[in-house]
């Protein structure tokens, strides 16, 4: 998979990287290139423009680290978007705390939705130890229904036997009760496919799903048919409702345009994908491992992300330093503001790791407002350096551009001025009391 837009990428970016300095021309030509390849692996085109657009703004924008090259940031840059576009984190199958997890399969015909059941079966079982039944919800098909219980056989899962007649929402509801009675954790519900999306099919799928409601609803798709894929996903997802896809073939996809984009235009996560035609050959999707394929410049992302990190480092001493000193102007405030907008994001962070969210939350209890933090530093920025360095200067018309600028009122930069004109005063005090009264006061 990516093939193609590996080599093409891998040649925008290596003469990227090599540069000691950069242009804007250069970047714009390089994204030009990029933009170009997207297509051609068929990226839908609205997921190209935003992607471009979006690359431009932080390239241009963002500060100049020193030990690394201007193209190697826009090689982070890029990774970072494309790491964003594949859907940031990986996601996984959910199982309920409660067994048995329904999961169920849908797709059209030939999409692979039978063999990705067997393999998804087998990853369970396996991986996760988990007892697993599975069901054929295939009625039209008696080949269907065989075909599921040939790979039960061959991964040692169960297969629930058919009942001649038994219309598929009864066969969800009986594969409950056995997978209930009998201790399984997870039921794998295989739904019918049809050649193409119809009235009938949907309508089948609806009601599979209101019977067994399940955890997770599946849609299971070609890869190799590139944005079609992405077009069925978003029906699906309208029509029926789905909690990810599972994009099978991508070992015969050389363009990978349906895994760039389905993402994007659907806004499902791809949760695994189908890689051979063996059981074993279903992984889950990383985001960032693919990214990384991709732009195959591991190395170079890796490297920037030290630099950037040795540059917070650095200044954090600088805002030590500056303090010990008694001094504090509006760019320090600034720096201070933008920590916290990084503590408020981790707050959201720890919300979601087990056993973290009572923390996480008294992060946001410490009133880590987002959008007031956004407003302060939407101020700052519509100051200019002197005025940053200097406040004193800001007077009534300084004022009213500042506020303009910023889309604030006059109040809000008075506001703002007496918090830091308070901040610069107690570093003052803090000074005269040199670090041994800071630590008295218990500071660090
Ligand atoms: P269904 O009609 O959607 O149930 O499709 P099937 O599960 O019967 O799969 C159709 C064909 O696709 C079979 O020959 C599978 O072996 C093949 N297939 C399924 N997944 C993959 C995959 O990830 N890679 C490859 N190369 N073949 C696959």
């Amino acid at each position: 998979m990516f093939d193609n837009l590996q080599e093409r990428l891998g040649k925008v970016f290596e003469g990227l990287t090599k540069r000691g300095a950069l242009t804007e021309e250069d970047v714009d030509a390089a994204l030009r290139e990029v933009r170009v390849a997207l297509l051609e692996a068929d990226v839908a085109l609205p997921v190209v423009k935003q992607f471009i657009a979006d690359v431009r703004e932080r390239a241009v924008g963002q500060e100049v680290l020193r030990s690394v090259t201007p193209g190697q940031q826009v090689v982070k840059v890029v990774n970072d978007r494309l790491v964003e576009m594949l859907g940031g984190e990986q996601s996984e199958i959910t199982l309920k705390t409660e067994p048995p997890t329904p999961i169920m399969l849908v797709g059209l015909q030939g999409s692979g939705k039978t063999t990705t059941t067997g393999k998804l079966a087998k990853r369970l079982k396996e991986k996760q130890k988990k007892r697993v039944l599975m069901a054929s919800l295939d009625v039209q098909r008696p080949a269907a229904q065989d075909q599921l219980k040939q790979l039960g056989w061959q991964v040692g899962v169960d297969t629930l036997d058919n009942v001649p007649g038994e219309p598929p929402k009864a066969i969800a509801k009986r594969a409950l009760q056995q997978a209930t009675l009998g201790g399984y954790d997870v039921v794998l519900l295989d739904t019918a496919g049809r050649l193409a999306i119809d009235d009938e099919l949907m309508r089948e799928v609806a009601e599979i799903r209101d019977a067994a409601q399940p955890t997770e609803s599946l849609l299971v798709c070609d890869a190799m048919t590139g944005q079609d894929a992405v077009t069925t996903a978003e029906r699906f997802r309208d029509e029926v409702g789905l909690t990810g896809v599972v994009l099978t073939r991508v070992d015969g996809d050389a363009r990978g345009g349906a895994a760039l984009s389905m993402r994007q235009v659907t806004g499902k996560p791809i949760k695994l994908i189908g890689t051979g035609e063996k059981l074993e050959e279903l992984e889950p999707f990383y985001p960032d491992r693919i990214a990384n394929r991709i732009l195959g410049m591991g190395d170079v992302v890796s490297l920037v992300e030290k630099a950037q990190e040795s540059i917070e480092e650095e200044d954090a001493q600088k805002l030590e330093k500056k303090l010990q000193k008694g001094r504090f102007d509006l760019d320090d405030m600034a720096q201070q503001y933008k920590q916290l907008q990084k503590m408020g994001g981790m707050s959201q962070l720890m919300n979601m790791m087990p056993g973290m969210g009572k923390m996480g939350k008294q992060l946001q209890n410490a009133k880590f407002d987002e959008k007031a933090l956004n407003r302060q530093l939407a101020i700052i920025s519509s100051m200019t350096k002197d005025e940053r360095k200097r406040p004193e200067l800001i007077k009534a018309s300084r004022k009213q551009r500042i506020a303009k600028g910023s889309g604030m009122t006059v109040q809000d930069v008075n506001k703002l001025l007496k918090q830091h004109a308070e901040a610069q005063k107690m570093m003052k005090r803090v000074k005269k009391m040199g670090k041994k009264g800071l630590q008295r006061h218990g500071m660090p």
